[in-house]
């Protein structure tokens, strides 16, 4: 399997260009290439923005999308998580070209009046909270739901296809977009980055609550797109989409099946089940002792913590191991 792009080139569609693809780091300071949006750009500079990124990197991220002079138009969230989307309040806020954001259905409300998705994520978080902001409401009727199957048309003759990818979280969407083969996955097929010693680091993300059968069903939803290149949120695009999603299905029951091993021998602490399954896999041992803390403590910590919940509910029952 190759590596990704450590600085993801524009993707453009051939020829006539139809649409470009471009990558802004979101990663709040002083970290770099952990997180990412991606901005989808039509010919005449009408842009869509697949997820906000953090607020506290928005003031940045902002000038960044003045400089590439162009109207942004849609917000376009994978999920509500902060990381992902607890800026889209202030772009609605600071720039009003911004006609729509698009949200899962689960994830509207929270949109419209964050103060619950932020008790649950200081809860749950920590500091990590306040790393990536406390969200500004999104105002209700810039909100546009689209439902599962969805096509929407974004500039003349360019098309996103919406799919429900539900498992990370139960409001994930990943996005298709057929110009350059390319799914959007959000966090719904795992991070694929590079540790601050350039080591590309590929394993799953699951937060609680994990559900780890619609988790493997969304990743047959978008294998059946047949995709080329991948863009992960957390961090650019990677090529081989087909063999990454088929090698990715196998390494989640990988890890599903230790945490349930772990559970079933009487074990329930998430620091021990943090070290074994580093012992035992190698991607986890690589994200276990990461360099940066974004990796180790805020995305390993959090697989860890979902598995080992998903194990102690009984919640794999479901898969076919
Ligand atoms: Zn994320």
């Amino acid at each position: 399997m190759k590596g990704l792009d450590p600085k993801p080139a524009t993707l453009s569609s051939g020829d006539p260009v139809l649409v470009e693809v471009k990558i802004i780091d979101t990663t709040p300071d002083p970290f770099s290439g952990k997180m990412g949006s991606y901005i989808l750009v039509s010919p005449d500079g009408e842009a869509a923005m697949i997820d906000s990124g953090p607020k506290t990197s928005w003031s940045r991220v902002g000038e960044e999308i003045r400089s590439m002079g162009v109207r942004l138009k849609y917000v376009i969230l994978t999920h509500i998580h902060l990381d992902h989307a607890s800026a889209a309040g202030s772009i609605v806020r600071s720039l009003e070209t911004v006609e729509a954001v698009f949200v899962h259905p689960r994830g509207a409300r929270h949109m419209a009046d964050p103060e619950r998705l932020w008790q649950a994520s200081k809860q749950f978080l920590g500091d990590y909270a306040d790393f990536f902001g406390k969200p500004e409401p999104v105002p209700e009727n810039k909100i546009v739901v689209p439902g599962d199957g969805e096509v929407l048309e974004l500039f003349e003759g360019v098309r996103l296809h919406v799919i429900y990818t539900p498992g990370h979280a139960s409001h994930h969407m990943s996005f298709y977009l057929p110009e350059g083969n390319i799914m959007f996955t959000g966090d719904s097929a795992g991070v694929s980055l590079q540790d601050d010693d350039g080591t590309l680091i590929e394993f799953p993300t699951t937060p609680p609550p994990f559900k780890p059968v619609e988790y493997v069903n969304s990743l047959e939803a978008m294998a059946r797109f047949r995709p080329e290149r991948l863009a992960f949120a957390h961090y650019g695009v990677r090529g081989e989409g087909m063999e990454y999603l088929r090698w990715h299905r196998e390494d989640i029951i990988r890890w599903i099946r230790e945490a349930v091993e772990y559970v079933s021998r009487g074990g329930g602490d998430a620091e021990e089940l943090m070290r074994l399954l580093a012992d035992k896999l190698e991607n986890a041992g690589k994200a276990y002792r990461a360099k940066n803390p974004i990796i180790s403590e805020f995305m390993y910590r959090g697989t860890i913590l979902g598995l080992l919940d998903t194990a102690i509910r009984g919640e794999w029952k479901r898969l076919h191991f």
